[in-house]
């Protein structure tokens, strides 16, 4: 990765989430100050422990679509503030969807006026149910931009719009990353995703909920990896030709994720089936041909090593109260 030789000022909206929590740890390793924007809507105080604190880092909390002024200089800003898991952004869809498009343009905007360079945290979502497979940057996608997944969906892909037309404007220099499955520790138990429901229904001896036949794939990337490859991306000189796909291409079935789960934490609970949900994506895969020839970027953490990285942390999460629910 190619480092930053001079200290810079970087926004992170969405800094209190899983991998926003992680971005900030590690600009503020290498000497960036750090402001983070967030409303709390589905990120943690508790996820920013031991940065509150830190000289170079600041807390704003505010919703990216009533940005309130910011008087600092900035160079980067990360736009990561999105609910990200399906039951989070279904929750509200409508605000989904406005967090997206208002709140990108809105951090847009600040970019232009401060000359800042942004870095939009776009998903393999805009790929949809795809029909190409890996799914390499030049697919189109298969969205159905009615269903319940589309809040979200249609939300990322406009606001990648945005960005490309303000890039083509000449208004703001934008970076596009297309973030596949994320995993790691900050997720949270309850977030409804497959590493948290799967690794806290072991932990707790409850059976792992299989959506569907467990036949559809996804492919899971460790978080460090994927805070490389997004500083990558936002530091090299050149603005790519259109976005670049960031994940792990090593694929699995659902099934197969189950078992991966339980060799890194034995459960003894036969494993339930419950319906799969409207539009979910059968299989999916990151070409990343274009990170490693433009970034040299290629994930590092094997699946195992990352479990054992995660597993602690839940199994900490789980002594909150709060959390103990399960998945
Ligand atoms: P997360 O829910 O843990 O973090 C998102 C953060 O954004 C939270 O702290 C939340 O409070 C904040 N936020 C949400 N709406 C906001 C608003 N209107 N104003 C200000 N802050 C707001 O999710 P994550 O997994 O860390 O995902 C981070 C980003 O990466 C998201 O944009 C998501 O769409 C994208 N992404 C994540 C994954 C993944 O597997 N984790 C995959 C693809 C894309
Ligand atoms: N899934 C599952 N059991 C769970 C949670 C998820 O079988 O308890 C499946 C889900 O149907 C999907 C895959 O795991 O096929 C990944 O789901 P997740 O919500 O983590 O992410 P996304 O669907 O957004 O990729």
């Amino acid at each position: 990765m190619e480092m930053t030789p001079v200290a810079r000022t970087v926004l992170v909206a969405g800094g209190a989430g899983f991998i926003g929590s992680h971005l900030c740890e590690a600009l503020l390793e290498q000497g960036h100050k750090v402001i983070c924007v967030d409303s709390f809507q589905t990120g943690r105080r508790d996820n920013l422990t031991g940065l509150l604190g830190h000289p170079n880092f600041r807390l704003i909390e505010a919703d990216v679509e009533r940005l309130p002024p910011i008087r600092d200089r900035l160079d980067r800003i990360y736009n990561l503030a999105s609910p990200a898991s399906p039951p989070a952004y279904q929750a509200d869809p409508v605000r989904t969807m406005m967090t997206n498009v208002v709140g990108t343009n809105n951090l847009l905007a600040l970019a232009e006026k401060k000359g800042a360079r942004l870095l939009q945290a776009s998903t393999s979502e805009v790929y949809g149910d795809p029909q190409v497979h890996p799914q390499p940057e030049g697919y189109a996608g298969h969205v159905n931009c009615n269903g319940p997944r589309a809040c979200y969906d249609e939300g990322k892909r406009a606001a990648e719009t945005l960005c490309y037309d303000y890039l083509r404007a000449g208004r703001a220099e934008v970076r596009v990353a297309r973030i596949f499955n994320t995993y790691g520790p900050h997720m949270q138990c309850d977030d409804g995703r497959i590493v948290s429901n799967f690794i806290c229904q072991a932990l707790l001896d409850q059976p792992m909920t299989i959506y569907g036949n467990g036949e559809q794939t996804r492919s899971l990337c460790y978080v460090s990896d994927m805070v490389e490859g997004l500083m990558a991306l936002m530091e090299i000189a050149e603005t790519p030709d259109g976005p670049v796909n960031i994940g792990n291409p090593r694929e699995f079935t659902i099934l197969e994720l189950a078992e991966q789960i339980r060799r890194a934490v034995p459960n003894e609970a036969r494993p339930v089936f419950r319906p799969l949900p409207k539009d979910d994506p059968k299989r999916r895969r990151p070409d990343i041909a274009r990170a490693k020839s433009l970034l040299g970027w290629a994930p590092r953490v094997p699946l195992e090593e990352g479990l054992k990285k995660t597993v602690p942390w839940f199994a900490q999460e789980l002594q909150r109260p709060v959390a103990a629910s399960g998945g």
